[in-house]
């Protein structure tokens, strides 16, 4: 059955890349650029270039302080994203969603205050084998100044988590789970109703890092039911130094302020203070005003073309890449989870990655070598690191074809 006659779909590759004008630079002597490194992060479309000069032209001002007519133009823009947010992963309220300065800082923030609250001596912390750094060593931090202990799920040899020994580590000890929602490095694709289910049944929270979910699917918070979720607009074609931490309210009322200073307080004296109301709380200091307003055209953009069409083309585009790489014998390919996005990992055994990855710039191609900001991972996996080419909304099958055209001359 031919699915696209039956939902035809006005956006094709062609529009879609149009929308972003870096993509049409010529690298090292006139090659074509093909970006494939949306993992780490993503080009931005010509809607957050323009909302980000338009916003210095008009709008610059910061924001909830003055009553100026730019003050309310900023601080109104501002508050637009956040209602954006909010919509686009389903949150209850705005007052849920804080803007932090990356996925980084959002779980950092969750391991200071709420982890300085409520964590103590022989509780337990979960997270997995798969983990970015970022959700690692804020836990271990914590666990280490608290005397609480950090537990992980291990993954099995397609890149899964073995959620029989998940089970095995939950008990009434057990304070909270930090889980990634997509690994960065596979593009597992991890089951996190069914986690939180588990969790929430002793008593657990959850935190999801879904910096690498957040490009590649629609976000439901409240089906999900997870307590804390946080991502970075930067993976998702909006601006650097923006990220999002969502906290159902009650959580984040609970909890203590992460950082002192203009915007969070409600009043001041010079022995104490009171705190402003949610997300403010959060908030300390000056946000990014222009990017977190221009963010809002990504988010918008992300809309317009719509899940159907993006699902439907990275997945299409991730079939065929493993279809061609499977045919190249020297290519041991890493990533190879069932339900997976975004990802393909590999190895070339007879070839050092960073070789490859210089070989492939050379080509045009950027992709990532290295650990990943995963050596767990890496050290699960027996392997030093990976090459790793990551899809985004603007990659062709060309692109796909033209990446393993290259990897199979260099095997060559
Ligand atoms: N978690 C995951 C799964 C990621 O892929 C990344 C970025 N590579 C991060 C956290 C950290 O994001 P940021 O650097 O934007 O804070």
């Amino acid at each position: 059955m031919n699915t696209q006659l039956l939902h035809p779909h006005p956006w094709t590759p062609q529009l879609v890349r149009q929308q972003f004008p870096s993509l049409e630079q010529r690298i090292h002597g006139n090659k074509s650029l093909v970006y494939l490194d949306n993992a780490a992060t993503t080009q931005k479309p010509q809607a957050v270039l323009d909302a980000l000069v338009a916003y210095y032209h008009t709008s610059d001002a910061n924001v909830h302080r003055a009553i100026h007519a730019l003050a309310e133009r900023a601080t109104n823009a501002l508050e637009e994203t956040r209602k954006a947010v909010q919509q686009f992963i389903h949150a209850q309220e705005t007052a849920e969603i804080i803007f932090t300065s990356g996925t980084t800082a959002s779980i950092n923030l969750v391991a200071s205050s709420y982890g300085q609250r409520f964590i103590q001596a022989g509780d337990q912390i979960i997270i997995s084998e798969m983990e970015h750094h970022a959700n690692i060593v804020p836990w271990q931090l914590l666990c280490e100044a608290k005397g609480a202990h950090l537990r992980v799920i291990p993954i099995d040899d397609h890149g899964e988590l073995i959620m029989t020994e998940f089970e095995k580590l939950l008990d009434p000890k057990t304070k909270l789970v930090a889980i990634t929602y997509v690994s960065n490095n596979l593009g597992t694709v991890n089951p996190i109703p069914k986690i939180v289910q588990q969790a929430h049944a002793v008593g657990a929270l959850v935190l999801v890092d879904a910096a690498q979910a957040a490009p590649h699917m629609p976000i439901h918070v409240q089906n999900l039911d997870c307590d804390f979720l946080a991502f970075s607009a930067h993976k998702m074609y909006g601006p650097t130094g923006v990220g999002v931490l969502y906290g159902k309210r009650a959580i984040l009322e609970s909890m203590p302020p992460y950082q002192g200073g203009g915007e969070m307080i409600k009043k001041v004296t010079l022995s104490t203070s009171t705190y402003n109301e949610l997300p403010y709380k959060f908030e300390a200091g000056t946000p990014n005003i222009a990017n977190i307003i221009a963010f809002r055209a990504a988010l918008e953009l992300i809309q317009t073309i719509g899940w159907d069409y993006i699902i439907q083309h990275e997945q299409r585009l991730l079939e065929y890449a493993d279809r061609l790489l499977r045919q190249l014998d020297q290519v041991h390919l890493i990533s190879t989870a069932p339900n997976r996005v975004g990802i393909i990992a590999l190895n070339i055994p007879t070839m050092n990655n960073l070789d490859v990855g210089m070989l492939l710039d050379a080509q045009g191609l950027a992709v990532r070598t290295g650990h990943g900001c995963a050596q767990p991972l890496m050290e699960r996996l027996g392997i030093e690191g990976i090459v790793r080419a990551s899809i985004g909304i603007y990659n062709t099958q060309e692109e796909i074809a033209y990446l393993v055209e290259k990897i199979a001359q260099l095997i060559r």
